[in-house]
């Protein structure tokens, strides 16, 4: 079985909501995410991800309109 990555991951993740408890999770937030018609974080630049819409109306909207 291999290893969680969820250091390696952490590095990587740009989610600013620190509370998370799925944070370097990716598997869990992934899932989280879809069951609310969402996408994770790292879908999002930066400056859209702070928003916290998640929704994947935002994300379409938002690589329409860059
Ligand atoms: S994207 Fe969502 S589930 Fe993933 S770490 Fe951030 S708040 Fe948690």
């Amino acid at each position: 079985m291999p290893e969680c990555k969820i250091e390696a991951n952490k590095k990587i993740c740009n989610c600013s909501y620190e509370p998370c408890s799925r944070k370097g999770l990716c598997c869990d937030c992934l899932h989280y995410h879809r069951k609310m018609g969402q996408l994770p974080a790292c879908y999002f630049p930066d400056d859209v991800e702070k928003t916290y819409d998640r929704s994947i109306e935002n994300f379409i909207r938002i690589y329409q309109n860059r």
